[in-house]
């Protein structure tokens, strides 16, 4: 299918890569609230034996042992309050991310019969991307993490699409999506796995599939060019799906 693509989505494009925002999820340590000042009150209450025993009883072992005991309370608590500041760091770890994902996250998709296949016949052109199918609404999410560079519709072609530029700087390219189910917008990052959009069946389609591309060289730029993607996504479908 023909895309045309104006000047302005190839500097948006280029743009974007330039950008290059790197996204971490912000990860907040908490306040540890339990550090009232330790020191305060065994200190305070050391100071009571001393002036209870203010020449009272003239026994030497009461006065020596009792601000030994306090001495030992204070250095507990101490310890107490340098373990809580140690705990919240724990949560403050990475969670368990995915670094690749198959695109299309159902459970009966097909990659269909060689009609789907890339390099196969179209009217005037080449199949320059590999089709998968299955149910309508199905999610597809990102294969690999990037930037959202371009969202459109063709009437007569690819429908709903978008592509996605890949932190590893390749295009990847996503057609006839279903109406409204974009869950992303030009300029959006996304990780791995995260949702796009659904399958559809918009623009020129027979029925409800993904038609995938990969771009090398940028998506329609000068010397850019699509490679086979079947033997990537026999890769990613192997792999395990972020939940
Ligand atoms: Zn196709």
């Amino acid at each position: 299918m023909a895309l045309i693509r104006g000047k302005t989505a190839r500097t948006l494009i280029t743009f974007c890569v330039a950008v290059s925002v790197a996204w971490a999820p912000v990860s907040v340590a908490r306040a540890d609230s339990g550090g009232a000042s330790p020191g305060d009150q065994p200190a305070h209450k050391i100071k009571q034996p001393d002036q209870e025993s203010g020449g009272i009883v003239p026994g030497q072992p009461k006065p020596k042992v009792k601000p030994k005991k306090k001495a030992s309370k204070k250095k507990a608590t101490k310890k107490k309050s340098s373990k809580k500041k140690t705990v919240p760091k724990k949560p403050t770890l990475a969670p368990p991310t995915v670094t690749a994902a198959f695109p299309v996250w159902g459970v009966t998709w097909t990659y269909g019969d060689a009609d789907m296949r890339f390099g196969a016949g179209r009217s005037g052109h080449i199949h320059q991307g590999q089709d998968v199918a299955d149910a309508e609404g199905t999610p597809i999410v990102a294969p690999k993490a990037g930037e959202v560079s371009w969202t459109s519709f063709q009437d007569e072609g690819a429908g709903y699409y978008l592509v996605l530029r890949g932190t590893d700087n390749r295009d990847y390219v996503f057609m006839h999506l279903q109406k409204g189910s974009l869950k992303v917008r030009i300029g959006s990052i996304v990780k791995a796995g995260q949702r796009l959009a659904s399958m559809g069946n918009t623009g020129h389609s027979t029925g409800p599939h993904l038609h995938f591309e990969i771009w090398l060289g940028g998506w329609y730029e000068k010397g850019g060019h699509a490679i086979d993607p079947l033997p990537q996504l026999k890769a990613w479908q192997k792999l395990p799906r972020r939940t």
